[in-house]
């Protein structure tokens, strides 16, 4: 069961016992970080349960798989955090464009569970979905064996859907799963996650991640592996970097290192004006990410070249080894600095000034030979 989904053996391992005992109905908390597979662990939950045909797993063929993937089974709801919409009763969305709004994000979740597409304004959880819900749980599935509500983000409840949706933990019907994913479960009240089977996901290996990217989005072997790493268990990280600004951030990272080992401040200083008013701030924190692993790889290349992710720079990390000859210590005190620089970013300073400045301090540490430590 649960073949599609990488990485989560241990919670994949508690879910398949539960349907397999037949104790699938009951309130689960899916936690743990962002972007590793809750919700697409949920969604293929809701198909193991519900499939015509299970066998070890859905078989991806039968109508109610067919319903979930397009996400219209009458038996299985998605609830997520959302901007205040008109809702009806009956869950209907009064207003075109806010109607037009959730289809974006449902078509976005088609594509790729690992990937949301964020609304604009600021979102939550509001009491009148929780209400819709409750309705719907007074009635028996309409066509499949159990029926199913998903809460993505449940910590983004407001305190009074958390106390609504409380009611109906209390008390659940027993042909219901109801799960709840969040990344920060000490933001749930402690009566909502006491009324859960915890599930707890981890983030997932990164070398999983690579095999991913390459067999799926067809991403070449070396930026699959920097993604990968940078990403830091995230599989929707992933996806995200494997995307076009990924590639420019890198380039602008090489360009950078190029800028260190001839000196050109010219370079630095056109990169930097990228980052005038603050603005691409993603671009900056990916940059600063890739010169982390570009040091780190500096560091593991003096010991061979199996785990280095710029597999394809080799001769340009051999170059720069033999121009500084930079001891582990101020590598560990560059990639200090660079993190450093990144939470920079979330305070009020010119960004392109943190980019400049860093610049300098990773001037000084490569020509320092270990006296300024
Ligand atoms: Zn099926």
């Amino acid at each position: 069961m649960f073949r599609l989904i990488k990485g989560q053996q241990q919670p994949h391992a508690t879910l398949t016992q539960l349907i397999n005992e037949g104790k699938a109905g009951q309130s689960y908390l899916f936690y743990g970080p962002a972007g590793v597979g809750k919700l697409a662990t949920a969604l293929e939950f809701a198909k193991i349960i519900n499939c015509k045909h299970p066998d070890n797993g859905a078989d991806e063929t039968c109508s109610s798989c067919h319903k979930i993937d397009s996400f219209s089974h009458p038996d299985v709801d998605l609830i997520f955090p959302t901007p205040k919409f008109d809702v009806s009763d009956e869950g209907e969305y009064k207003k075109k464009e806010d109607q037009q709004q959730v289809q974006a994000y449902i078509e976005q979740l088609k594509l790729t569970p690992y990937e949301r597409m964020p609304f604009g304004k600021s979102t939550a959880i509001h009491i009148d979905k929780i209400r819709t819900i409750q309705r719907k749980l007074r009635y028996r599935p309409n066509e499949g064996n159990c029926r199913v509500v998903i809460i993505v983000q449940a910590e983004e409840m407001t305190v009074q859907a958390a106390n609504a949706f409380l009611k109906t933990l209390e008390e659940p019907p027993s042909y219901a799963a109801i799960i709840l994913t969040t990344t920060n479960d000490s933001r749930l009240l402690p009566t909502i996650i006491s009324r859960c089977q915890r599930v707890r996901f981890n983030a997932i290996p990164s070398q999983i991640i690579e095999e991913h990217l390459i067999q799926h989005y067809y991403i070449e072997t070396a930026l699959a592996r920097i993604s990968a790493r940078i990403a830091n268990g995230s599989m929707a990280k992933a996806i995200q970097l494997s995307k076009t600004d990924f590639i420019e951030a890198r380039k602008m990272a090489l360009d950078i290192i190029d800028a260190l080992m001839k000196d050109n401040l010219a370079t630095i200083r056109r990169i930097a004006q990228n980052f005038v008013n603050n603005r691409n701030e993603e671009l900056l924190k990916d940059i600063l990410d890739f010169l982390a692993i570009w040091f780190d790889d500096v560091c593991r290349y003096t010991h061979g070249s199996e785990t280095i992710s710029n597999i394809d720079h080799e001769d340009k990390l051999q170059e720069f080894l033999d121009m500084y000859q930079i001891s582990d210590r101020i590598i560990q005190n560059i990639v200090l600095l660079l993190e450093e620089s990144k939470r920079m970013l979330d305070g009020h300073v010119h960004h392109e000034l943190v980019l400049i400045n860093t610049y300098y301090e990773l001037r000084k540490r490569i020509h320092s030979k270990g006296i300024f430590l």
